[in-house]
């Protein structure tokens, strides 16, 4: 069975983009790879955190996770800083990249752009330690939505020159980016990833929020003045990203939605896609409800670092040997 990896960084809550970017995807992989699944966050504390806020987001990660339909049964469920081993390998990986590879790392170079200050040199060395979470576990792919895409590349290029240097140490992953849902955009400003970093209220849903609140964001979505409904991104990229939306989450075609619309306004079609967000949302949260009333979260997460940690000792060992770094395991 092909090793499958990925982790989210929980450093605000969960949102509509998280969910169909990759959560929810995760859950069909679980069946058909070995899938290691983690949450990143040793990545949060890249950015300033509220030590309270922080600790909650990542319980609540945990549990969106195992409310989605994650089974610690079939899969390896882990909390990234509960192995050690990650921030070694990070540091390994740091020594084995060159600073014009991550110059050209867009997520860095975005926030320096937009003038951001007090930028740590842990954003800055941000995917290094990601590729050191990847390789650690020899994963085959490593399923993420577009705008990590760029991370996942670099760690096969430092997989690929540390293999060609010292031997076969890494298995070079692959990234896998789904086809629909990649990128859900804002609903205020479908020109913009809906993300939960942006101070945008309106046009991020949040998974754990009230579904009322969301009903009425998706219902105020901005749109155009064409006034019909088709897929056309760079015209049309409101109605384009709600047809995305639904099509990920309904599983029906964007075609098929289209036809059924044609003819008609924008917000009988908003109703429609709402009706389609509440609904999953409204199942996701009385999930979540059950697992955190269940108290299961400890040892799921206790359970899942065991199993990781046997792993990744194994392989950090393999890597320091390969580098001269111990003096008397051979
Ligand atoms: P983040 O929350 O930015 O750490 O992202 C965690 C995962 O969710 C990554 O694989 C992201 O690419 C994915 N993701 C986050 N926001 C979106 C979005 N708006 N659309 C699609 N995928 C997303």
């Amino acid at each position: 069975m092909k090793r499958m990896l990925s982790g989210i960084k929980p450093s605000g809550q969960l949102t509509l983009g998280n969910y169909i970017g990759a959560l929810r995807n995760f859950v069909k992989y679980q069946d058909d790879y070995e899938l290691f699944v983690f949450v990143a966050n040793l990545h949060c504390i890249t950015v300033p955190q509220d030590p309270a806020q922080l600790k909650k987001n990542l319980k609540d990660c945990i549990a969106i996770y195992l409310a989605c339909g994650l089974d610690p049964e079939k899969c390896t469920l882990f909390l990234q800083s509960d192995v050690l081993e990650h921030a070694q390998l990070g540091w390994i990986i740091d020594c084995n990249t060159y600073l014009g590879e991550l110059n050209r790392q867009t997520q860095f170079k975005d926030k320096k752009a937009k003038g951001e200050t007090n930028l740590t040199a842990g954003l800055y060395t941000y995917p290094c330690l990601m590729a050191a979470d990847i390789l650690m576990y020899d994963a085959d792919y490593v399923p993420v939505g577009a705008d990590q895409k760029q991370h996942v590349e670099l760690a096969r290029d430092v997989a690929e020159r540390f293999n060609n240097r010292l031997g076969d140490t890494f298995v070079v992953p692959e990234p896998v980016v789904a086809e629909v849902g990649a990128k859900i955009m804002s609903l205020s400003d479908p020109t913009k990833k809906m993300s939960k970093s942006e101070n945008d209220d309106k046009g991020c849903i949040i998974l754990l929020e009230d579904i009322a609140i969301t009903r009425k964001k998706i219902m105020s979505a901005v749109t155009d003045s064409l006034a019909y409904v088709r897929f056309d991104p760079e015209n049309q990229p409101g109605i384009s990203n709600l047809l995305t939306i639904h099509s990920a989450i309904s599983g029906e075609s964007i075609d098929s939605i289209v036809a059924r619309y044609e003819g008609k306004g924008y917000g009988e079609f908003k109703k429609e896609v709402a009706e389609v967000v509440c609904t999953e949302i409204q199942k996701l949260q009385d999930e979540y409800k059950r697992v955190i009333e269940s108290g299961i979260i400890e040892k799921v997460l206790e359970d899942g670092a065991n199993k990781a940690q046997r792993i990744a000792r194994k392989k950090l060992n393999k890597v320091q040997r390969k580098l001269g770094l111990d003096i008397f395991r051979k």
